[in-house]
């Protein structure tokens, strides 16, 4: 790197490249996922549900119904309504939970909100008329929402809460499936649906004493406002005279240290890797704005969203928000200035989700004839450096919001921006600046060991009342833990043996052996930012499906064999190898802790996420359920 170049960027990027990968080689690890507890067994209470006010009684339910939908978050819910809309109205959906929620009835920790526009994120705005407060919501208005959608498509009646599936089995004499719950329930249905979310169950790291801590624990998903006191807007009161610590700073500890800072008397950050935080700038909805929007407004607003994320991009970006800047950046530059600003395509070729955009965008400079000739290894230098100064300006902000330049210093994250989720937050770096707040920097290591009063880190024993675990989510473990049943289709073949060697689909969401079942989201369908999105849109498909069955009275469907190896082939097809990419990144759930997928039938769809859709859309029009043996 010359001295004028490394002059004019403020930063020298070699020595960037050398300290990003001096970060991850601290924390990559030989046990990679297996350095984390499954919740069970001793730890089961870390599952239970602290938010019911009482626990249901009820007869165990011997019945058999045309479908059963488990999960009661948003695509359960979705799928319900769909069903309705379809007249099909003989379901259930089964929740573990006290009530409708998923995701965001087990997080609604002090500060939860989601950094996905709520104009897009809540789905079927314009069919019950919501208007949702803020342009970004919280964990309560989500919650409320789902109260519109269950009065609005009268789910509740067909409910059955605090029930947790324990197998789903198929009986081949009666071509129906048998679901065993907790409740001793014996409930058949011809159909299955299989809604049970990405990040649904928590993790906790094996650390060593973790049975010896004698003081109070949680995890963030099951927050336990009894001993703390307020509710998912704060005012921790209870915590006024307790010493915290928290374990983790992913995207949930980010939402919730702002607010222990403000209750708790002393509050320990336990930091293994900083998040990237930018600005979030919430703001209130324009009323007048919201009630002008015309019939329609929403899919295009959310179609809008994906484009810019996946590489359906035009001129206006009608979200405009932290997600869409990194896009619009790189559309900008691509359209308006020419080859310079290529490198901003750096964030597309790094993140997991927009496998796609490159393609496109690459498409589209062509098209607009700004340069002749492009190499990747080109494209790919140039990205770096713009993923550098992207990366430069967000820890720029520590330095600008932290006082302490010990503490600025390390929350900041060296590693390619889309290497971990992006958080937006305009609170969570000025919380290390309230004197009862200490960050406990374990320099890439994190914790390793607790004590009966507290945490041991370096020598030092930190004693506290409450420890809690902001540790994230089982990802890339297998579909059918993560669920929390097994499924046992034709001849007691299971999942878990049916997908040991690789995820085998039509569509992501029919698998062969496992007739009658839908499943949203082991792999092989779309990945958008915007998960409701996704599902409303498999909940159409799948309810569009059992609607034609029932029409044309057939009671069986199946993918085939040939439309499963064709989609597997697919898949394998349009997955761009991202395998230097993560390997180089720093470890975390995004490239399964530091040992990325190398089975490229385990991806997305590699399209991209509005192809995906259309493409499901066309074969709908097509009117044939082709690729799905039925009878
Ligand atoms: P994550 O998996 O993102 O974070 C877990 C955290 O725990 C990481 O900081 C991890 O460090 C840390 N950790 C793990 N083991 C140890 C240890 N032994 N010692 C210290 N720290 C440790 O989980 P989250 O719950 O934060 O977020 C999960 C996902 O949920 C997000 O990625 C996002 O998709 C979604 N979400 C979205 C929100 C939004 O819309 N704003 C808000 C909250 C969550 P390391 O990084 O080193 O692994």
């Amino acid at each position: 790197m010359d001295s004028v170049k490394q002059d004019s960027l403020g930063f020298n990027p070699d020595e960037l490249r050398q300290k990003y990968r001096l970060e991850r080689d601290k924390r990559v690890r030989v046990d990679g996922n297996d350095q984390y507890l499954e919740v069970k067994g001793d730890f089961s209470y870390f599952v239970e549900d602290p938010y019911i006010d009482e626990e249901i009684s009820r007869d165990s339910l011997e019945k058999t119904f045309h479908t059963v939908i488990i999960g009661g978050g948003f695509g359960g819910v979705l799928s319900g309504a769909r069903l309705r809309e379809q007249g099909i109205d003989d379901f259930r959906i089964i929740e573990k939970g006290g009530d409708f929620g998923g995701t965001w009835y087990w997080n609604r920790y002090p500060g939860a909100s989601c950094d996905i526009e709520s104009y897009i994120y809540f789905p079927l705005l314009e069919e019950t008329s919501f208007i949702p407060k803020r342009k970004y919501t919280d964990a309560a208005e989500t919650l409320d929402y789902f109260k519109v959608l269950s009065d609005k498509f009268s789910l509740k009646e067909n409910a059955l809460f605090q029930t947790e599936v324990n197998e789903v089995k198929w009986i081949s004499d009666e071509k129906l499936w048998f679901i065993k719950t907790n409740r001793q329930d014996s409930i058949k249905a011809r159909y299955v649906i299989h809604a049970n979310g990405f990040l649904n169950r928590p993790k906790l790291p094996a650390m060593k004493g973790i049975n010896d801590y004698q003081g109070h624990t949680f995890h963030t998903s099951r927050w336990d406002y009894a001993y703390t006191g307020g509710n998912s807007n704060g005012n921790l009161n209870n915590l006024r005279d307790k010493k915290v610590a928290i374990i983790g700073t992913g995207a949930t500890a980010v939402q919730c240290v702002p607010h222990l800072a403000a209750g708790a008397k002393k509050l320990y950050v336990f930091q293994r890797t900083p998040s990237s935080i930018d600005e979030r700038n919430n703001s209130n909805t324009d009323i007048d704005w919201f009630n002008a929007q015309k019939s329609g407004w929403q899919k295009e607003r959310k179609e809008n969203f994906e484009g810019f994320l996946t590489g359906n991009f035009t001129d206006k970006d009608l979200v405009n928000d932290g997600w869409t800047e990194i896009f619009r950046t790189i559309l900008g530059g691509l359209i308006k200035n020419g080859p310079s600003k290529l490198v901003l395509l750096s964030w597309v070729l790094t993140a997991p989700f927009y496998k796609n955009f490159y393609k496109v965008g690459l498409r589209t400079y062509i098209r607009n004839k700004f340069m002749n000739f492009v190499t990747r290894e080109d494209i790919n230098k140039k990205v770096e450096i713009v993923d550098f100064q992207k990366m430069e300006k967000v820890r720029a902000r520590a330095d600008a919001l932290v006082k302490d330049p010990k503490t600025a210093e390390s929350l900041k994250p060296y590693y390619r921006q889309l290497c971990k989720r992006p958080c937006f937050h305009d609170e969570y770096l000025q919380a290390f600046n309230n004197d009862n707040v200490e960050l406990i920097d374990t320099d890439g290591q994190g914790v390793k060991e607790l004590s009966a009063e507290g945490i041991i880190h370096d020598g030092k024993e930190y004693k506290v009342d409450c420890i809690i675990f902001a540790s994230g989510f089982e990802v890339g473990t297998d579909y059918s833990r993560r669920c929390g049943y097994q499924v046992s289709g034709i001849d007691g073949i299971t999942l878990s043996e049916k997908w040991k060697d690789g995820l085998a689909t039509f569509h992501g969401i029919h698998s062969k052996g496992f007739p009658n079942s839908f499943f949203y989201g082991p792999g092989q369908g779309p990945m958008t930012a915007n998960f409701t999105h996704s599902l409303d849109e498999q909940s159409a498909h799948v309810a569009y499906i059992l609607k034609q069955l029932d029409k044309k009275n057939m009671k069986y469907v199946e993918a085939s064999e040939e439309a499963e190896s064709d989609w597997i082939n697919t898949i394998i097809s349009k997955a761009r190898n991202m395998q230097s990419f993560q390997e180089a990144c720093t470890p975390g759930y995004y490239n399964n802790e530091g040992k990325p997928n190398t089975n490229p039938a385990n991806n997305t769809y590699g399209g991209g996420a509005l192809e995906y859709f259309k493409l499901l859309k066309d074969w709908r029009k097509n009117d044939k359920l082709q690729g799905l043996k039925t009878n």
